[in-house]
């Protein structure tokens, strides 16, 4: 996996980093225990999804610092799935993350861990917590441990049950084991603080009472360990040297050490970054699976889903998306990233890693009146402007030909090198055209533009030195195919979906039209690219071949635009000459 880049703008100073300029606070920390052979210079970390969801945009970020620093430090990664709550995981959600994390480059080889691989330990521990006096059965209803917790102005009081006997708190937590109550009417608790400023240590619970079938587990177990419990216990377990999590779990950290201290055993260190949050999209599996529950869109893998397999479908590839977490570094402090800063991440690296063809969206006729009827030719044409190593495809010439209805106008506007009536354009690696008349129907739309080539000007070339301006693309009209193209935009109208000016609530900011589907007529060596093909249709775009795609209706979805690809384009067909 390629690593971050490194992140020049760490603000923050903990006691024991010093600020090395151009070096992110978890390369540094990660230096400064491997100088001291903290970990006898091992390091270990640990990309911990809970199989309730699909991964998502954000949890690149998670997935590309884990591995990546492994990497880095010729260290390992485990994939460890924190499937602690049995009713909501599912083994569908098992291996769309197993997909997606492997997609991005992440590679745990066989450490592939589950949380419950742990239940049984996890369980020892907690009876030890009991015998040392540092758990006890609870019998408070949920509602009242949450009145009892007090706030971060009051202390929290006391449960009446909280100075119950080893033997009682044993032999009740067997109980619950055993199945004997049912659910929420006991909790295991650790017995650490009431009046803690940290209310996550106002005795947390532990473990609780749920009936459940679990994804791998099945009906073995009844009671169930809690996130912060189970969590660092299992990279205990595991031999996490780094623990990297986000912010949001700051204040759990000190629980994270109680436990680990309490039971004295091998204790590795979390660390928090920034969560990664992007504009015009919503990162959170709660709410996405509302998109797809409520048929906003067409399922997880939607290519306007800020999912990993949406993404994968619209074309993404991964590498654009571990240079985008490159680029959004790795600051402590939580911050929104630019949606168009994705995009400039995407088209950077399609750009130097696809083919380029001819499509054309929104065709009109031309006929080249001057060329004969039954004649084709063949030209060669390179499949990367500035790589040869793409090698070329041949693309065949007719007398008649589909080019895109925006390359023609009436009356030009202002520095259009385009097609107006009477002014000559190249056709890309083809002719010289010019256009001699337009055919209008009664709505006064055109629907023809019968034109004349320069038959000197082969492939492209000025045969006198005669300067054309505009380049435009083509495809021949009997050798074209026909295709469902799906033009994808994005799927909130607004910034901030979840909190938009006009109040309401994300799903009354979807974009209506974020998905808008068209005709095109593709050339002919399109048509042998395999589904998830990612291509560059020349000056509109960048597509990718999608698995509905059928020989007779190939479909292709865009993944972004072009931005600036005119200009670019002019500047090289005049560099040419
Ligand atoms: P969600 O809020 O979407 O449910 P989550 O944090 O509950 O996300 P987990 O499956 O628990 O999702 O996350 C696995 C790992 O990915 C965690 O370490 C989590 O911190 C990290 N992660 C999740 N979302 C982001 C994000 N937006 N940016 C960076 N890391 C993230
Ligand atoms: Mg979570």
């Amino acid at each position: 996996m390629a690593a971050n880049s490194e992140d020049k703008t760490t603000q923050t100073s903990t006691e024991n980093i010093r600020e090395i300029p151009g070096v992110n606070f978890i390369r540094a920390q990660i230096r400064l225990d491997n100088d001291r052979g903290t970990y006898d210079g091992r390091v270990c970390t640990r990309f911990p999804p809970e199989p309730n969801g699909y991964l998502h945009l954000g949890h690149t970020k998670s997935v590309c610092l884990n591995f990546g620093v492994a990497a880095e430090f010729g260290g390992q990664c485990n994939l460890r799935f924190d499937d602690t709550n049995p009713t909501r995981e599912e083994t569908e959600y098992v291996d769309s993350i197993r997909e997606d994390v492997r997609w991005l480059g992440g590679d745990w080889q066989d450490r592939e861990f589950y949380a419950s691989d742990y239940f049984e330990q996890l369980y020892a521990h907690a009876e030890e917590l009991i015998k040392m006096g540092k758990a006890y059965v609870d019998d408070l209803s949920a509602d009242d441990i949450r009145k009892y917790r007090g706030t971060l102005t009051e202390p929290g009081r006391e449960s009446p049950w909280r100075d119950r006997g080893v033997e009682e708190n044993l032999g009740l937590f067997r109980r619950m084991r055993a199945g004997e109550f049912p659910d929420g009417t006991r909790v295991l608790r650790a017995k650490i603080d009431m009046a803690a400023s940290n209310l996550v240590m106002r005795d947390p619970t532990l473990y609780r009472i749920r009936h459940a079938g679990h994804h791998r587990t099945g009906n073995k177990w009844c009671i169930y360990p809690l996130y912060d419990y189970t969590h660092c216990l299992s990279d205990s377990l595991e031999g996490i040297t780094h623990s990297l999590c986000t912010l949001e779990f700051v204040n759990n950290k000190e629980l994270y050490d109680w436990v680990l201290d309490t039971l004295n055993v091998y204790h590795p260190r979390q660390y928090e970054f920034a969560r990664l949050n992007v504009t015009c999209t919503i990162l959170s599996k709660r709410k996405l699976i509302q998109l797809v529950e409520g048929g906003h869109v067409n399922g997880w893998n939607d290519p306007r889903m800020p999912t990993l397999c949406g993404l994968r479908r619209r074309g993404v590839p991964p590498g654009a998306l571990r240079e985008f977490c490159a680029l959004v570094g790795m600051a402590r402090v939580n911050s929104t990233v630019e949606y168009a800063m994705l995009e400039f991440c995407i088209r950077e690296y399609l750009n130097g890693h696809t083919p380029r063809f001819m499509a054309v969206l929104d065709p009109i006729k031309v006929v080249i009146e001057n060329y004969p009827e039954d004649r084709v030719e063949e030209f060669d044409m390179p499949l990367h402007p500035e790589d040869d190593s793409y090698g070329s495809r041949k693309v065949p010439f007719s007398r008649e030909l589909w080019i895109e209805r925006d390359d023609f106008r009436f009356v030009p506007p202002k520095k259009y090198y385009r097609l107006t009536l009477g002014s000559e354009v190249r056709l890309r690696y083809a002719y010289f055209i010019t256009c001699r008349e337009a055919i209008v129907d009664s709505d006064g739309k055109v629907t023809e533009l019968r034109c004349v080539y320069d038959p000197q000007s082969r492939s492209g070339q000025s045969p006198d030195g005669r300067r054309v301006k505009g380049t435009i693309h083509w495809v021949s009209a009997v050798h074209a195919n026909s295709a469902e193209i799906r033009l994808y935009d994005q799927l909130f109208t607004v910034k901030n979906p979840d909190n938009a000016p006009g109040g309401g609530t994300f799903l009354d900011n979807l974009n209506p039209n974020s998905l808008q589907t068209v005709r095109g007529w593709l050339e002919p060596a399109l048509a042998a690219l395999d589904p998830g093909a990612r291509v560059q249709f020349e000056r509109v775009g960048y597509f990718c071949k999608d698995r509905d795609s059928t020989p007779e209706k190939p479909v292709f979805n865009r993944t972004v635009t072009l931005r600036d690809t005119w200009a670019k384009m002019e500047k090289k067909d005049q560099n040419h000459e």
